[in-house]
């Protein structure tokens, strides 16, 4: 620091220290002492922490001996200046100086009623100011004059406010400049201040002082909210790019440096183009066309970026118009990375497309088995039938269709047990034996016999109940098993069979000639348990006899002989 600078800047009256050392003295103030430098260094050296205990930037006292071997008191403050620190003293006495300079007249004169504050300094010293400057920081005049102003400078400020001044204190013209700085006032606020000022006489100062601190307080929160707004662009979790209207991209944030490898500078001026597919570039821009001619926003829309490693990544995008003053000024894109998403839709759809086949597939199985199935229905059907006919064949007599001979014996030992186990039930039993079928054979041939045969079992199966069984006993010699039916109704049965059969004509195949027959028939009724199927029969049989001992052509009932 040049001590006749600062001399002239800051106080008539300043020691600079390094260090602990004071190393250098102003001129006026070994002339105010009128002591050698070098005793008033010796003295300063002695008791330097008197004069560096106030380097918090407070006020301070001390004294310096003079001439006549006295001390003289000074106030001080300590303020620090490019690694040194610089103690600034003022007389502890009045003011009156420069009261009567005409330069300073007339620039009181001239800022006096100014709505700002106003203060002319000489040497750094305060020698003018108007009621704006004490009220802005609440001193009364008698406080403020004669001090140096630095005592009114915020302690962080007091640098500033000196290399503010020294620029244009070398540069040795009277043009105004204007600076910055912080005031403290007397209640301990800190007020930010813009000085406009110049030097006069080349020892004056003058500065009008405006209050803005609202300013810059306001500046601060901008800043703030600037600060805000550009974290929450850099760290945003998607992508965003501010795009001109021709498509460069003006700004980007970190995300989109991450994503596509380029840093920002590479990016920022670069046509947006440059980062996607060619086969992209006509959608883009058709889409970027349509958002500046029709709309304002472009919503969920997809593009192909490639990222300096030649990666290939899917974003869905979102795009909107930003306007100034009614103009299109350009487009704010915003993106998330759905490479991902894409790639697991991919896999979605191929799996879906492969279970739809497995299920088509599934389908036509299930079809096949249906078809399969309902071939196996319809072969047990058969079978059933098949089995039918053939438990019905097992059961039939092949020549008559009557019941055979063993099925007979089965349902008559079936009815006889009915009637043993219910006393009051009866069945009855028909024998008949066709009378003299020996002839029908030899007259017209074995087969015309068998046919006679079958004619007749008919005649029998139409003159009996359902629940009735016809059978084929054997030979020409049938059974008909009555259920629950007693002698006389039995009898009955067999008269109509004879007179039914006697009266029929049974006709020979091929010839005109018809044929008369009779039967012979025995009945007998089983209604208690004293007989069995045994007896029936033999009694059935001996009736049957008994009828064709009388002349054949007739039904007799057993009877006890
Ligand atoms: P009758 O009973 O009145 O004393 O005289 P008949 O001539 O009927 O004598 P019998 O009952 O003894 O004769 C049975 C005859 O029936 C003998 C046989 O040729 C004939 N016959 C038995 N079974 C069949 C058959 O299946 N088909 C034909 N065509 N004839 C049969
Ligand atoms: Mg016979
Ligand atoms: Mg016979």
């Amino acid at each position: 620091m040049d001590i006749d600078i600062a001399q002239k800047i800051i106080s008539p009256y300043i020691i600079v220290f390094e260090g602990s050392k004071s190393n250098c003295i102003s001129k006026d103030l070994v002339s105010k002492l009128g002591l050698n430098e070098i005793d008033i260094k010796d003295f300063i050296n002695k008791n330097s922490s008197d004069f560096l205990s106030v380097l918090d930037g407070g006020l301070g006292k001390v004294s310096l001996p003079t001439k006549d071997g006295n001390l003289l008191a000074f106030q001080s403050i300590t303020t620090e200046f490019n690694e040194t620190k610089l103690v600034v003293l003022s007389d502890t006495g009045g003011f009156n100086e420069f009261a009567s300079d005409i330069g300073v007249d007339m620039l009181s004169s001239i800022v006096e009623g100014s709505s700002n504050g106003c203060v002319i300094m000489d040497k750094g010293t305060i020698i003018y100011t108007n009621p704006r400057f004490n009220k802005i920081v609440g001193y009364n005049p008698d406080e403020i004059l004669g001090k140096p102003f630095l005592m009114f400078v915020a302690t962080g400020s007091r640098a500033d406010f000196i290399s503010a001044c020294t620029v244009d204190a070398k540069g040795g013209d009277d043009r105004p400049f204007s600076w910055d700085v912080i005031l403290s006032t007397k209640s301990g606020r800190r007020i930010y201040v813009n000085m406009f000022g110049g030097w006069y006489k080349g020892h004056l100062l003058w500065a009008v002082i405006t209050d803005i601190t609202d300013r810059k307080k306001l500046q601060g929160s901008l800043r703030n909210v600037e600060d805000k707004f550009s974290e929450l662009f850099d760290r945003s979790p998607a992508g965003i790019l501010y795009l001109t209207p021709r498509g460069y991209i003006r700004d980007c944030n970190r995300f989109v440096c991450n994503l596509i490898g380029y840093n920002k500078e590479e990016i920022k001026g670069a046509l947006f183009t440059k980062f996607i597919s060619s086969s992209e570039e006509a959608p883009l821009r058709d889409d970027f066309g349509r958002l500046y001619t029709e709309s304002t926003e472009i919503r969920g829309k997809q593009c192909e970026l490639i990222t300096n490693q030649g990666k290939h990544i899917i974003i869905e995008y979102n795009a909107q118009i930003i306007t100034r003053k009614g103009h299109k000024i350009g487009a704010l894109m915003m993106f998330t990375d759905i490479t991902e998403k894409k790639a697991l839709e991919n896999e979605l759809l191929a799996k879906n497309a492969e279970m739809e086949k497995t299920l088509w597939e599934m389908t036509e199985m299930k079809d096949a088995l249906e078809a399969r199935a309902e071939e196996l229905t319809s072969a047990t059907e058969q079978l059933r039938e098949l089995n039918k006919k053939l438990s019905l064949l097992s059961i039939t007599d092949g020549l008559t269709e009557l019941y055979n001979h063993r099925y007979f014996q089965e349902r008559l030992d079936e009815e006889v047990s009915r009637v043993q186990r219910y006393k009051e039930d009866c069945v009855s039993l028909l024998m008949l034996d066709i009378d003299d079928f020996k002839k029908v054979n030899d007259c017209w041939g074995h087969q015309n016999g068998d046919m006679v045969l079958k004619r007749l079992a008919r005649i029998l199966v139409d003159n009996v109940r359902n629940i009735d069984i016809v059978a084929r006993y054997g030979g020409e010699e049938f059974a008909i098993i009555l259920p629950k039916t007693d002698i006389e109704d039995a009898y009955l049965v067999g008269r109509r069979i004879c007179e039914e059969i006697a009266s029929t004509s049974f006709i020979i195949k091929d010839t005109d000639t018809a044929v008369n027959l009779t039967v012979s028939i025995g009945v007998a009724t089983l209604k208690d348990d004293k007989n069995d199927k045994a007896d029936l029969i033999k009694m059935a049989d001996d009736a049957l006899y008994k009828a064709k001992a009388k002349g054949k052509n007739c039904i007799e009932i057993w009877r006890r002989d």
